[in-house]
């Protein structure tokens, strides 16, 4: 079931009106899987169906808001607008940052595209990530478990060296009473391939070592006498196994700075969020920072309460006679 909020435009601090954008996904891709549409004319009548079915979906106005089960409360469509955007407090750590930041002009705030929501920032602390293996999790042969265990070490790491920035924490067991609701998930799985609607050279799919994804949801009001939701959002982090140690630590560590609120790319390659991984690869920079530092200190519709829309208006009666 979809939740149909409401329909809006709204700018972002960049300027740009953002209607429309509802799910957004951020990877760094390696193209070109194949070249000649003339060998293979049958493809492009495949791709074309795509991109009109792509299409019809990017047209839709509104914000859908798909609920998790269980559903906080019984939505029904329309019942909601979009929460007043508004600035959430600082987080400490963030604020420590901001504070001891040598150089905080130097950013890339510019550059983050804006979501429908505004910022996609975290409210509650610490986020919650998620582990998901998929449907075979128990005993698998040696070596796919040795595999699984340095996919879940690259996560620990980058886990780690977001840490001290923004509270994260892994949650370890999937009997865990908040593992049916994390904010952030990875997924053991490559990413879906894609076509490459920005490549005026022609349209290709694109394969991704790594894609970030997210959804708005209702979340519940942490006080329980409110019966209101607040306007949330899930990540979902495509993580391709089976890479090399480094690689897969420099993709989850960048895929993960999408999922804190870094939906762009920074125009400098020696940043962790330039689009394009580096070789080595690179750390989390003072740029990255300011600009995650920026990014929580713009006003947001994320984290509150969705506003109730006023219920349709009488149908128009004929005037009474003079
Ligand atoms: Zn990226």
């Amino acid at each position: 079931m979809k939740i149909i909020v409401d329909k809006v435009s709204m700018k972002f601090w960049g300027g740009r009106p953002t209607r429309g954008r509802f799910f957004v996904a951020r990877s760094r891709e390696w193209r070109g899987l194949w070249r000649s549409r003339r060998r293979r004319p049958w493809l492009l009548a495949i791709e074309i169906l795509i991109l009109l079915l792509l299409g019809l979906g990017a047209v839709r106005g509104a914000i859908a808001v798909a609920p998790e089960a269980p559903s906080p409360e019984s939505l029904s469509p329309g019942a909601y607008r979009l929460p007043i955007a508004a600035v959430h407090p600082l987080p400490p750590s963030l604020a420590a940052w901001r504070d001891r930041a040598i150089a905080p002009a130097d950013h890339y705030l510019d550059l983050i595209e804006p979501s429908i929501a505004g910022p996609l920032l975290w409210t509650r602390f610490p986020i919650r990530v998620a582990l998901d293996f998929g449907e075979d999790i128990n005993s698998p042969p040696p070596s796919e478990q040795a595999r699984r265990d340095r996919w879940t070490q690259a996560i620990r790491h980058a886990i780690a060296d977001w840490s001290p920035y923004l509270p994260l924490t892994l949650i370890e067991s999937p009997t865990d009473p908040e593992a049916s609701t994390p904010d952030i998930t990875f997924r053991y799985q490559a990413p879906p391939l894609r076509l490459d609607r920005a490549n005026p050279s022609g349209i290709r799919p694109i394969a991704a070592a790594g894609r970030a994804t997210y959804r708005l949801v209702p979340i519940p009001d942490p006080d329980p006498r409110q019966p209101i939701p607040r306007l949330g959002h899930r990540c979902e982090i495509f993580l391709t196994p089976g890479r090399p140690d480094p690689q897969l630590l420099d993709t989850a560590r960048h895929e993960l700075g999408h999922a804190l609120g870094l939906w762009g790319h920074s125009d400098r390659p020696t940043d962790l969020m330039y689009f394009r991984p580096s070789n080595p690869p690179n750390p989390i920079r003072d740029r990255d920072l300011n600009t995650l530092a920026l990014l929580y200190q713009q006003p947001t519709h994320l984290g509150w309460p969705l506003q109730p829309n006023p219920s349709p208006d009488p149908p128009n009666r004929p005037a009474p006679p003079p």
